[in-house]
């Protein structure tokens, strides 16, 4: 695919931001490669973050069962105006690209809470198949569209390495790329991290939105992290990986096929160049 429909969300305060110029840059390549854009600016949009029960333009009397009635309300055209706005932008994407600075290890809030109200059940999750069987995990209500995070991090790229006191990149970010994109039957893209971001002067940012702009011209082909699919054969019926996968082996790595994460042999070569 040439072109793909890019839905891009995103998620700083001010547009004057660090986030906010890597946005323009993200953007403007997008557009230079001929793909078709769509942004949501959550902050610019006074997005809200919070699920509760006015989500639901039929309001439930009784207890208010989360799941259960977003997939009726889902079915039925009947969740809240902003959320279906959301969800159609949505299901035309092709990629989709969450843009924000890491706060406490997670996205800002006003993200966080896109992904709980949008990403509904029997759009997101719970999702059957002819069967009955839940997709998720390689295969979904959203497969077939592919996933990008883009994220600025205060802390330097060795400190989220394989011994980084701050945890490897590859698992804090674990939730978004394999609970989240993969879960829905995404292809998730490894993510595109700037560190050091509080102190990037001129030459930093040049280089960060270079590397930006290259990791988006690959976005129709690049290669997804490869994630276990749940339906491969290689889990149990409790869904634990078989022990003859990766014996022995614990940790959130050994999810993926290749046998650890990539960016472990890219820091392993920054760490030994030092
Ligand atoms: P800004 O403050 O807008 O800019 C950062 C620097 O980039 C400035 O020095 C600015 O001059 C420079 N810059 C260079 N070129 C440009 C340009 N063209 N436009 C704008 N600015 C430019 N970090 C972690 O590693 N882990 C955490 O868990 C974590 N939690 C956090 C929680 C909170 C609540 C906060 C506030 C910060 C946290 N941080 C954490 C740090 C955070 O990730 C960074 O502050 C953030 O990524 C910086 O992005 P920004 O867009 O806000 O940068």
């Amino acid at each position: 695919m040439d072109h793909m429909n890019v839905l891009w969300i995103f998620a700083h305060p001010d547009q004057r931001s660090l986030n906010g110029a890597l946005r323009d840059e993200g953007l403007c390549a997008l557009r230079e490669l001929g793909h078709h854009v769509r942004e949501s600016d959550l902050y610019a949009m006074g997005w809200n973050p919070v699920l509760d029960r006015s989500d639901f333009e039929q309001q439930p009397s009784g207890r208010l069962l989360v799941g259960a009635e977003q997939e009726r309300a889902y079915l039925d055209g009947t969740l809240r105006a902003d959320i279906r706005a959301e969800q159609d932008k949505l299901e035309w994407a092709d990629a989709v690209v969450l843009h924000f600075p890491l706060w406490w290890f997670g996205p800002p809030a006003i993200l966080k809470g896109w992904l709980d109200r949008v990403l509904a059940q029997g759009l997101g999750f719970g999702v059957k198949d002819a069967d009955g069987r839940t997709r998720r995990y390689g295969d979904g209500g959203l497969a077939g569209k592919r996933g990008l995070v883009v994220t600025t991090v205060g802390a330097r790229e060795s400190s989220f390495g394989p011994r980084g006191i701050h945890g490897h990149i590859d698992d804090v970010l674990f939730p978004l790329s394999h609970a989240t994109f993969f879960y829905t039957g995404m292809d998730a893209l490894p993510p595109y991290v700037v560190y050091g971001a509080d102190r990037l002067d001129a030459a930093g940012f040049a280089e960060a939105a270079h590397g930006l702009r290259e990791r988006l011209r690959a976005l129709p082909t690049e290669e997804p992290i490869p994630f276990r699919p749940e339906a491969s054969g290689d889990y149990d019926e409790d869904l634990v990986l078989r022990p003859d996968i990766a014996p022995g082996r614990t940790g959130l790595a050994v999810h993926r096929r290749d046998g650890g994460p990539t960016a472990d042999r890219l820091s392993r070569r920054v760490l030994e160049s030092r």
